[in-house]
C-alpha cells in the first residue's frame, strides 16, 4: 500500500479533507492532527475497519479505542448511559483533550472496545479533526498513530516513521498541540475516576464535579494478575530504545548524580543521552544533552517529550538519564508517560 500524504496547505484544506472522509468512509485508514497527539482513524462503527488499526499498530486486540466525535449529539448514539456529572465535564473541557468512559450502546461493534461493554469518547478541538469527523459523517475510532509500544507521535513525519505503507493517508497539520494524550476519565460509577492523566487534571475536575478520584494503575505498576480499568495501562507504553532512567531530588543532587552516572557509563563505551530542562541545561556535562522545555512553562515539556524520545531513537543511544517533572497542572501527566517509558526505573537522591 502507498501511503499518501495530504499536506493542509491553504485552499486545498477542503477538497484534502473530503478526499480522506471518502477513505475513512470506504473502511480505510487515515492518519490526523488533533490538539493532543496525531490520531489514526477509522470508521468507529465497523469492525472490520477497526481491526485494520489493530494490525497496522501492532496493538494487542484487547486494548480498546477511542471514538472521536464532532458533535454532543453522537455520544449519546454510542453511550447507553450519561450521568449528571459527566455531562458537566463534557460542558467545561469539549471540545478538548478529555475521554469519557460510559456503557456502551450495541451500535459500537466490540471490536472497537477490545470486548469491552464500556466505549471511550472524546470530541477533539482540533479543528482539522472536526472537520474530518464531520465530512466522514460517522464517529472515527482513533488510537495515537504510532507502532504499538513506540512514543505517540506529535508530527506527520513521526507518522510517516511507523505507518508508512500501512495505512492509506496522513493529513499533514503540522505540529500537534499538547503532545500527551487526552485524560481519560471512568464515567461509569458515581464518581469520576482518572485512568490516565492528561492535561485536564484532577483539580480541574473536581473544581467541575467537586469530587475525583485516580486510578491506581495512572500512577504505579501494576502486580501481576491486577487488571487496568484502561486496558491499555497494562502495557510498556511510550518505549525508547534505550534504557531510560529519571533521577529525582533536589536541583544539585539530581544533576551531580546524572553527571557521575554519565560519566560512568561512558567509560564503558556506552553513548549515553540526558534529558533535562532548560533551567539546568548548563549544569550537564554529557555531550548529548537534550532540553525538553522550560520549568516556567511546563507545556513546553509536555510538548515535546515524545519527540524527544525519538530524536534519541534515532541516535542509538544506549542509556538516558532524566530529570523528573512532577508537581504543577500537567506534572502527573507528564511523570505517568515518562515513568512508563522508564518502566518505573527511578532513582531518588
Ligand atoms: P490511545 O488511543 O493509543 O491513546 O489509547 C487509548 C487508551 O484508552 C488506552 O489506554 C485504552 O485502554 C483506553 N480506553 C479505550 N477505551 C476504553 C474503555 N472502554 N474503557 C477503559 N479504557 C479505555
Ligand atoms: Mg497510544
Amino acid at each position: 500500500m502507498i501511503t499518501e500524504i495530504f499536506r493542509l496547505a491553504e485552499g486545498q484544506e477542503v477538497e484534502k479533507i473530503r478526499r480522506a472522509a471518502e477513505i475513512i468512509r470506504a473502511g480505510g485508514l487515515v492518519a490526523f492532527p488533533t490538539e493532543t497527539v496525531y490520531g489514526l482513524g477509522s470508521d468507529a462503527l465497523r469492525e472490520e475497519a477497526a481491526a485494520k488499526i489493530y494490525a497496522a499498530k501492532g496493538r494487542p486486540s484487547d486494548n480498546p479505542l477511542i471514538a472521536h466525535i464532532a458533535d454532543r449529539s453522537a455520544l449519546y448514539e454510542l453511550a447507553a448511559c450519561v450521568p449528571d456529572w459527566a455531562e458537566g465535564l463534557a460542558d467545561a473541557f469539549w471540545p478538548g483533550p478529555l475521554t469519557l468512559v460510559f456503557p456502551k450502546k450495541p451500535i459500537v461493534p466490540d471490536g472497537t472496545t477490545g470486548g469491552l461493554k464500556t466505549v471511550a469518547v472524546r470530541m477533539p478541538a482540533h479543528e482539522t479533526a472536526r472537520k474530518l469527523i464531520r465530512a466522514a459523517g460517522v464517529p472515527i475510532a482513533a488510537p495515537s498513530a504510532n507502532t504499538s509500544g513506540r512514543p505517540s507521535p506529535t508530527t506527520a513525519f513521526h507518522v510517516l516513521e511507523d505507518m508508512d505503507g500501512k495505512i492509506d493517508c496522513i493529513l499533514d497539520g503540522g505540529d500537534a498541540g499538547f503532545g500527551l494524550e487526552s485524560t481519560i476519565i471512568d464515567a461509569t460509577g458515581p464518581v469520576p475516576v482518572i485512568l490516565r492523566p492528561g492535561y485536564i487534571s484532577a483539580e480541574m475536575v473536581r473544581e467541575i464535579v467537586g469530587k475525583v478520584e485516580t486510578d491506581r494503575a495512572a500512577e504505579q505498576p501494576l502486580g501481576s494478575g491486577e487488571m487496568p480499568k484502561a486496558p491499555g495501562m497494562k502495557y510498556r507504553h511510550y518505549a525508547p530504545k534505550a534504557k531510560l532512567v529519571i533521577v529525582a531530588g533536589k536541583e544539585a543532587a539530581v544533576t551531580d548524580k546524572i553527571n557521575e552516572m554519565t560519566a560512568e557509563q561512558e567509560a564503558l563505551g556506552i553513548p549515553c543521552g540526558v534529558i533535562c530542562a532548560r533551567e539546568t541545561a548548563p549544569c550537564y556535562h554529557c555531550t548529548n544533552k537534550k532540553i525538553i522545555g522550560s520549568r516556567q512553562h511546563q507545556e513546553t515539556i509536555a510538548h515535546n517529550l515524545y519527540a524527544v524520545l525519538r530524536q534519541f531513537d534515532e541516535e542509538n543511544t544506549g542509556m538516558i538519564f532524566s530529570e523528573s517533572f512532577e508537581g504543577g497542572q500537567l506534572g502527573q501527566a507528564i511523570m505517568n508517560r515518562l515513568k512508563k517509558a522508564a518502566g518505573y526505573h527511578i532513582i531518588q537522591v
